[in-house]
């Protein structure tokens, strides 16, 4: 039986390419939630949200949030708000344990269920949910900032819905697109609420921007958090070039997830060194591992998505399974 301390010390070990910002400073906030900043353009229009750090140590999102409150941005239209969610995790991180401050009870990204909300529950997590849950109630268009555990090209994740991708295509960055359903272990605050209710015209965007803790992860926050404010009309585009990185924006490709690959056994390997994205061929590659179990692939042009064994314990989803799509 392998340990998660042994697990992850065969892993890769990544630069620290970054600085943590300080963001103390954004604690009192204008909106009576710490940590929470809104600006409101007296015009009518939508209420925008850009959050960072539902995970504690993916902070990317937190420089892109704090460089943006510096900027100090006023909307033209309707409400933007900017906000850091899981800052009790992120003032916990230490560089020599950088897995270890995603969160602190539980995963701040799977609480986001009325019923789990109104339980009598108990976490640190659902305390900080139930604080933001008022103002989540009232966004009518989020980009929630993520990043990944393994150096990989950024993912936009659109939910599973029309509406979801049409969005993801309206946004145009980055070129990957998962289509996916989230996990079955506790909803995602990008399907809350009306983001999951294909009837409702509130829409959600989560981005995972590269690995934790790189330059580019950093960019890509950066820039995905600017097109998203001028997608959604609320901030002038010449108020955010400083954001954009330059280039040429990349035709899109779309990907369904089919299924999760759940460990059952904290002895599970991968049969190759994936990073994400990789496209498996021939249906029956055997891909993982896991005690006596192999896995394979169900499929020809099976797409390996966002694989990590950095937090493996049985129940953990260590990769999801894909298939390309080209008909949307
Ligand atoms: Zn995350």
């Amino acid at each position: 039986m392998n340990t998660l301390e042994q697990i992850r010390a065969k892993l890769q070990v990544y630069p620290m390419e970054v600085t943590f910002p300080d963001i103390r400073r954004w604690q009192s906030g204008n909106t009576g939630v710490d940590y929470v900043h809104a600006f409101d353009s007296g015009v009518a229009g939508p209420h925008v949200m850009i959050m960072a750090l539902t995970h504690g140590n993916e902070v990317s999102g937190a420089i892109a949030v704090d460089q943006l409150l510096r900027a100090g941005l006023r909307p033209l239209k309707g409400r933007v708000t900017l906000g850091f969610a899981n800052v009790e995790a992120y003032h916990r991180f230490d560089s020599k344990i950088p897995d270890a401050s995603r969160f602190v009870d539980e995963d701040l990204n799977r609480v986001w269920s009325a019923s789990r909300l109104d339980s009598g529950g108990d976490s640190l997590e659902l305390r900080r949910a139930r604080e933001l849950r008022p103002i989540i109630d009232s966004v009518d268009f989020l980009l929630d900032l993520h990043s990944m555990h393994e150096e990989a090209p950024p993912l936009l994740l659109s939910g599973p819905m029309q509406k979801g991708i049409r969005f993801a295509e309206e946004t145009g960055i980055p070129e990957h697109v998962i289509v996916d359903v989230g996990h079955p272990n506790g909803k995602r605050m990008r399907d809350y609420g009306g983001f999951g209710d294909a009837a409702s015209p509130k829409n959600a965007l989560l981005i995972e921007t590269g690995q934790h803790f790189s330059l580019r992860s950093r960019d890509v926050a950066l820039d995905a958090a600017a097109r998203f404010l001028i997608k959604t009309g609320v901030v002038a585009a010449t108020k955010l070039d400083d954001f954009l990185t330059p280039g040429k924006i990349l035709n899109q490709h779309f990907f369904q997830v089919t299924q999760p690959i759940v460990a059952d056994t904290t002895d599970f390997e991968f049969t190759q060194d994936f990073r994400g994205l990789e496209l498996i061929e021939h249906a029956g590659t055997v891909i993982a591992r896991d005690g006596e179990r192999e896995i394979s692939t169900p499929y020809d042009d099976c797409v390996i998505i966002m694989p990590s064994l950095r937090h493996l314990a049985p129940g953990v989803t260590v990769m999801r399974l894909a298939k390309v799509l080209d008909d949307r």
